[in-house]
Parts: C-alpha cells; structure tokens; sequence
C-alpha cells in the first residue's frame, strides 16, 4: 500500500467530545423550574416536560410546563424591573451586556454540548459558529447600550419585550433577540422553542451570575398553546418579537392586530442560491454544503434553491454527488461529523412527508450511497433534479437537508426564477464577475444577499425579510429600532384642527371678508352696458387619480364634500375595490421609478415644491373652506408642506446606507432599498399637510404609493392633480383614490400586491388594516387612533418617515483569493 492507497482508504476515527460536563450540569438542576425575578421558581401547573436528545431519541432533561398564570408572574417581574432598567444609564447597561459577552466565552464548551445535545445540530457547528456570534452579539449591543443616549436621541425604550424563539438556533436566536432589548432598556419574558430550552436556562444561571437586576430577564419554558399564546395576548406586553414559522408569525399579527404593540417577525424561508457559469464550481460545492447542510438544512435562509445555468448544469451536479457521497452523518457530539440529527420525530415525518411528494411530483431524487443512524432521528442529505418552478418542494419550505435544483439561461431569467416564491429572506450569487453579481444583488428580494459565500452572520448586519419572510430586522442599528419608539408619543398634544368655533373668528391677515365663500375668477362679468349677468362656477369635481391620469370611479358616484358648517363645498370620486386594483396595477408598473437617480427623484420633489409655491394662496384657501380654519393658519400649513417637500428633496440622495466591517475579509453594502407598492390612508387633520408628509418621503425613497386622501377634506389632495403633472412625476408614481377610508383601506390592506399599508385614522380602522395585512404579512405602519401633530418637525416629518419607506438589504462581498 502506498501513499496513495493511504489517502484514498483512510477513515476518519471518531473525534467525540464528552458529554459529562453537561450531562451532569443537566442532572444536578433538574427538574428544571421557570427563570422569573431572577428565581428559579415551580410552574404553576406542576407539570415539567421531557426534552429529548435528538440523535438518540431519549430523554435528555425535565423542563417546567409554564402556564398563562406564570406569563401573568413574568410580566408583572418584567414591568416592575422595567420602572428601573429603563432609566438605568448606557453606559450601566453596557457594563451587563459585556458582562454578558464575557460570561457566555467562559461557559462557550458547556454551552456548545447543551446545544448539541438538545438539538442535534453538530458540535462542530455549535462550538465554532453558534456560540461564538452569542458572544459578539452581547459585545456589540453593549456598545450600542453605550451609545443609545447620542446615537438615538428622542428615542425611547418600548417596555416589556415577549420574545418567541424557535429550536433551530437556539441561544443565537435568544441572543438576537435580548441583547439588542436589554440594550435599548427594555425588560423582557422569553419563551425558548419546547424541543430545545437548555441553553436558555444556563442562559438565566448567567444572569444570576453577573447579578442582572431581577425582573430584567425573564425566561419561561413550556408549549406554545400555554406560554408563547399567553405572552402574545397579555396586555402588560408592550411588543412581540418572533422567529419561527410563517403560519405562526401570521396568527401573531392578527392576535396584536389593534393592540399597538410593536411586532417584528422573523420568519420562513425558500431561499435562491444562484450559480453562473463562470463561478467557480469547487468553491460553489463548498458553498452549497453550507447552504443547505448546516444544521441540516433547519435554517429559515438555507439555500435550498439551486438555480445552475443551464450549461453548467451536468457538471455542478456531478460534483455535488460525488461531494454529497462523502458528507458524514452521526453522532452530533463527533467533531468529524458534518451532519446531525433532525430536531424532531414530527419535523423528520414532515421532511419525508415532502420528499415523498417530491418523487410524485416527477422530481429525480439522489441520495447518498450510505445509510443514516438507525437511532435518533436522521435524515440524507438530498438533491432534487428535474424539478418544476410549480411544484411543491420548489415553493414550500422543506426545513430539512432537501436541495432542490432548477436551471436558468439568461440573467433575467435567473432574477425572475429567484423571485418566483413568497418568501424573501436570502439569496446567494456565485460569478466570479463582480460586475454581474452586484447588477443581480439589488433585483433580489431578499434581506440579504451573499456573494460568493452564503449564510454570513454578524451583528453588525441587520438580518431579516422581505414579504412573507416577516418584517423588522434583528442586529445592526437598524435592529434597535424594533426596541424603541420616539419619546413624543407618550405626551402626544396637537393643535387643534377644524374646531367649529374657528368657523366664526375673524378674519386674519389676508383672508377675504366674506368669510371663506370665494368668487372664482371671471365668475361675475361686468358688462358694459350696466346689466350685469351671473354665470354659475365652472363645475369641477375631481376625479381618481391613476397612472398619472384623472379617471372616473368605476362606481359612477360621487360624495359630497362639507365645510365645518356642513354646507357642500364640492364633490369627489367614490373609490371602489376596482380602482384601488387599478391603482395599485399603475404603483407597480411604475416600479421604474425606484431605479431612476436619486437626484433626479430630488428633482422632482423640489418641482413640486416650486409648483406648490406659485399656488400658495389657492391651497390656503382650499383649506380654510374645508376647514373653517384661519387664513393665517391656513396658509403656514401650505407653507409647511412646501419645506416638507424640500426636506424629502433633500433627504433624497441622502439616506443612505452603510458599508459594515463585520470580522470576515470583506465587506457588508447595506443598501436602503424601497418597499415597494406602499398603500397610504391619510388622517383629517391638515388635509394639505398630512398628505404631502405621507406621499413625499415615500416617493423619495423610491416608493410608489396608492393613497386614500382625508375622507374628511380630500379637495387639497385631489387639487395637487395639477401640481404632480406639471412637475415631471411619472405617471403611476403617486395614485389617489377618494372615497370612504375604512372601506377602501381595507381593499388595500387585503391587496397581496401591496407591500406595505400606513394608516391615520381611527384605533379601530387601524386595527382592521394590522388583521387584513396578516394576508400576505405586508408591513403596517398605524397610529391606532393617536393624533400626531403634521406640523412639528419631530413628529411630522424626518427619519421614521424615511425607515418606513425603506428596508435594509445586506450585501456581503467577500474579498481577496
Ligand atoms: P413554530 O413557528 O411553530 O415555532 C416557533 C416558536 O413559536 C416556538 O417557540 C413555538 O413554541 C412558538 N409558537 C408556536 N405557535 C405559537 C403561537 N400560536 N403563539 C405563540 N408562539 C407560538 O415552528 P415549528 O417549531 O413548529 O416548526 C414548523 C416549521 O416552521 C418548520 O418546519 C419551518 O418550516 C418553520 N420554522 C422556521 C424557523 C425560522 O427560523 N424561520 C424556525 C423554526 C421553524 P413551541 O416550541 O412550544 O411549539
């Protein structure tokens, strides 16, 4: 035998890490309790529940079943901590979370085996990834603690947190979620996912350790239908963080629909993985065992999508097999294996349950020469060829070590194959043309996009979805945001809008005697020979407002408009369910707005301006006769509205992005890219005003809108037909549909081709637009019925204006040979 003969025969031995640290540190607390008051306490059932060790299928510990009253007990910790924590200086905060950090290094190779154990994920995995991004987690959040006082001024913590995790990452999802919440100053009761708690709970022992003020953190074990149900609809919880599946992320945005608690969903996945043919195919290989092996493809951004071109197609394919033949499966705790267990008897039947589909669809399976574990709960890794964009395992998350294959020809067509699902939370682009890669990156929807590497991970990177991948985004500042509200909206105070009694007040400087009844301009002719003829007002009653057209409403009717006296001012549209589709058809065909200049896009928003301007006095009035409001008053709303339009000019080619370091050799684009199609309903108050502060930052960003103007006072919308025409915007850019706001913002709200609703109206209104939005889990922004004054900078106006138009996508570049 040779050399040679050696290297081709050679077996791996077993490398296994010992279990005996862990084991005992299970055997001497269990069974464990609930983590509340930083207290180990009883759950009130007295009902504790097996967890199982996944690559054996035996029972590995005993975990408390919490109910509704220990999410009572938890929150109630959680508030009173909060009366504390949320005043606690930065810098306080930042001395607990390195502390953190610090701790979790200490306890890294206990923490590793739990995880192994528990989940079944590889120790491999857990010892090198999982832990590790733990740690930089706390560290980095810690500097953000730090800075919160400078870097977000006028912000706020939002309160109580209930955070839901699930079992494929477990202490880095806990992590995710806590550091970036205790950073901010907020407490927080955390439900782990039933099949994977250890780590949480030795998670909890840290906090006693480092002497976390009680009540900070708060951790319940349990099932979903008695804690995570509980935590979702208790009261005393001021916002919901959630990663898990999309059916549950969706059943939570209708449980919180009108509760005004915040809410950011993190959810499934049918991620693309992208090959060109000039990529390079060893390191792709390598690539796509990251992708879809790594914990055994129970990744929500697995690429479980492979789109080859097509003429590279057999060779890739050749490759993978080969390299698929010599992956090892087996006990998570040898650190030779590269796949472990399935977390779960149920989830393992669902893997085989699409599998099976797969077969009967007519997809080719491959699998491996070599047989799986008998014991525990394994699965092969899978590839799928010959599969159809249609079917079921190229549309469903698999959640299992399943790839499915598919072959393009053309970059167009690739972008057109990658968008092809409902999900968009990752992407990968192998080419080792630069220029091709980053053209694709930006026409991806997804929340991050890899080139030349996949599933990258760091706190400094926001990470989260587009569409039915949930919205919101955990690390980097972005990620801080989901913890936080402007401070303004506790002590909420606006001036007061079309009070009847204004109807009666003198005139002001400027407005006519006759107290808001215009004569229109060549109304009245005086002839010369003494008689002097009336003619009525030229009728002119606005209509919808679509494809940068003045249409009818499909209706046919039309609604009178009032002045505060109740006496008809004018008429508008009624806007039904086939114009709000018209309009949202013309938003989406204007998509090419959002790849214009942003130069050009503050071009044009100082048109308006401009073209506001010439008119100020026109719009002053309008606004007084829908109103009654003072002239005076009147005509600084009109003047308002013209800054805002030089703000969002401004701001145009100024809200940028970032380029992260994060500890890899290369860098992170995050782009603030637009939503989309956003669907906008304005509130009564400024009709002039409200409108423009919705419409202006939304197209600046890049947006096109669909938007519902004041039900009460809709003439100061419907007269800036004009002013949009005459300032270069492009048709389809902004689309106005007049009529009743709850009928027509529910049509909207329903709309799965609109991405994201803002709401200003009622408590109730908004709440019916957070239920309808649970469709296709669009992004809402609502006010639940608070006012919010249109003319202060702070809160009518500015940043949270531009973070609701846009959504940050991660581009990692990885560089050097
Ligand atoms: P779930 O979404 O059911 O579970 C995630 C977390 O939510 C768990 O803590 C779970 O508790 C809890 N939960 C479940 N239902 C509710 C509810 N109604 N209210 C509040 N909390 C709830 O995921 P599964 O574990 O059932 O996995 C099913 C599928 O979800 C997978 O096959 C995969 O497709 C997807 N998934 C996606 C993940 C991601 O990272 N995007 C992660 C995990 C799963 P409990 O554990 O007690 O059930």
């Amino acid at each position: 035998m040779n050399v040679m003969d050696i290297f081709e025969t050679m077996e791996y031995g077993p490398a296994p890490e010992a279990p005996t640290p862990a084991l005992e540190w299970i055997q001497e607390r269990q069974p464990f309790g609930l983590f509340i008051n930083n207290r180990w306490v009883k759950p009130a059932s007295g009902q504790y529940l097996d967890s199982i060790n996944p690559s054996t299928g035996k029972p590995l510990a005993q975990i408390a079943a919490a109910n509704s009253a220990d999410v009572d007990t938890a929150v109630s910790a959680a508030r009173t901590a909060f009366e504390s924590w949320g005043k606690t200086p930065g810098h306080v905060r930042a001395r607990y979370l390195y502390a953190i950090a610090r701790h979790i290094q200490k306890h890294s190779r206990l923490l590793a085996v739990l995880e192994s154990l528990d989940n079944g994920k590889s120790i491999r995995e857990t010892r090198d990834l999982d832990i590790p991004l733990v740690a930089r987690h706390f560290y980095y959040h810690a500097g953000w603690a730090q800075l919160m006082a400078a870097e977000l001024p006028g912000y706020e913590p939002v309160g109580v947190v209930g955070q839901i995790i699930p079992w494929n990452f477990p202490l880095l999802m806990l992590a995710w979620k806590i550091a970036p919440a205790l950073a901010m100053g907020n407490t927080v009761v955390l439900k782990p996912a039933r099949y994977t708690s250890l780590t949480a709970l030795k998670f909890a022992e840290i906090m006693q350790e480092i002497g976390l003020p009680a009540g900070v953190v708060n951790i319940l074990t349990g099932e979903a239908s008695q804690v995570g149900e509980a935590l979702v609809r208790h009261p005393g919880v001021n916002k919901i963080a959630f990663t898990g599946s999309t059916d549950v992320g969706r059943s939570i945005r209708r449980a919180t629909a009108g509760s005004g608690k915040k809410l950011s969903l993190e959810l499934g996945g049918k991620s693309p993985f992208i090959v060109f043919d000039d990529a390079d195919l060893d390191s792709v290989v390598e690539g796509v065992v990251d992708a879809i092996w790594f914990n055994q493809g129970q990744v929500c951004c697995a690429g479980s999508r492979l789109l080859v071109q097509e003429d590279i197609a057999e060779r890739l394919v050749n490759k993978l097999r080969a390299r698929m033949e010599k992956l090892r499966i087996g006990d998570p705790l040898d650190k030779a294996v590269d796949m472990g267990a399935i977390v779960s008897p149920g989830q393992l039947q669902e893997i085989q349950r699409l599998v099976s589909q797969g077969v009967e669809e007519g997809a080719e399976i491959w699998q491996p020469s070599w047989a799986c574990p008998t014991e525990g709960y394994f699965f092969p890794p899978t590839l799928f060829t010959n599969v159809s964009p249609a079917t079921t395992i190229a549309q469903v998350e698999i959640f299992g070590p399943v790839l499915v294959a598919m072959t393009f020809r053309t970059p167009a067509e690739a972008v057109a194959l990658a968008n092809n699902t409902r999900y968009g939370l990752a992407a990968s682009v192998w080419s080792e043309n630069i220029n091709l890669a980053l053209d694709v990156a930006p026409k991806l929807k997804a929340g991050s996009v890899w080139i030349n590497c996949t599933n990258m991970f760091d706190a400094s990177s926001g990470f989260g979805g587009y569409r039915e991948s949930g919205f919101g985004r955990e690390g980097g500042k972005e990620g801080l945001y989901e913890y936080v509200r402007p401070a303004w909206e506790k002590v909420v105070s606006i001036a007061t809008t079309a009070s009847p009694s204004s109807n009666g007040s003198s005139p002001s400087a400027g407005e006519p005697a006759n107290g808001g009844q215009f004569t229109a301009p060549g109304e009245m002719i005086d002839s010369s020979n003494g008689f002097t003829p009336t003619f009525p007002p030229i009728d002119r009653t606005p209509k919808m407002f679509i494809k940068g057209k003045q249409v009818r409403p499909d209706s046919g009717y039309s609604q009178d408009v009032y002045d505060p006296e109740q006496r008809v001012i004018g008429q508008v549209g009624e806007g039904n369910r086939k114009d709000i589709r018209n309009a949202v058809e013309a938003a989406h065909a204007a998509s090419g707005w959002a790849a214009g200049t942003t130069h050009n896009r503050a071009q044009i928003l100082y048109y308006m301006a401009e073209n506001l301007a010439v008119r100020e006095d026109e719009f002053a009035r309008r606004i007084l006769q829908q109103t009654g409001r003072p002239y005076a008053d009147a005509a600084s709303e009109v003047q308002v509205t013209i800054s805002r339009l030089f703000s969002y000019a401004a701001w145009a080619d100024k809200y940028e992005g970032a380029v992260h370091r994060p500890p890899l050799r290369g860098v992170v684009l995050a782009m603030k890219e637009p939503i989309g199609v956003i669907g906008m309903v304005c509130s009564d108050e400024y009709p002039l005003l409200g409108f423009i502060s919705l419409v202006a930052p939304a197209i600046a960003m890049g947006n096109t809108v669909v938007v519902i103007p004041s039900q009460r006072s809709p003439l100061s919308a419907t007269d800036c037909y004009q002013v949009f025409e005459t300032s270069d915007l492009p048709a389809g850019v902004v689309n106005i549909v007049t009529g009743q706001r709850d009928t027509l913002s529910q049509v909207l709200a329903e709309h799965d081709d609109v991405d994201a609703m803002w709401y200003f109206g009622s408590a109730d209104g908004s709440k019916r637009v957070e239920l309808a939005s649970a469709g296709n889990m669009k992004r809402t922004w609502v006010n639940y019925g608070h006012p919010r004054n249109w003319l202060d900078s702070v809160q009518g106006e500015g940043e949270e204006f531009l973070r609701e138009s846009t959504q940050v996508k991660n581009i990692w570049v990885p560089y050097g040979e």
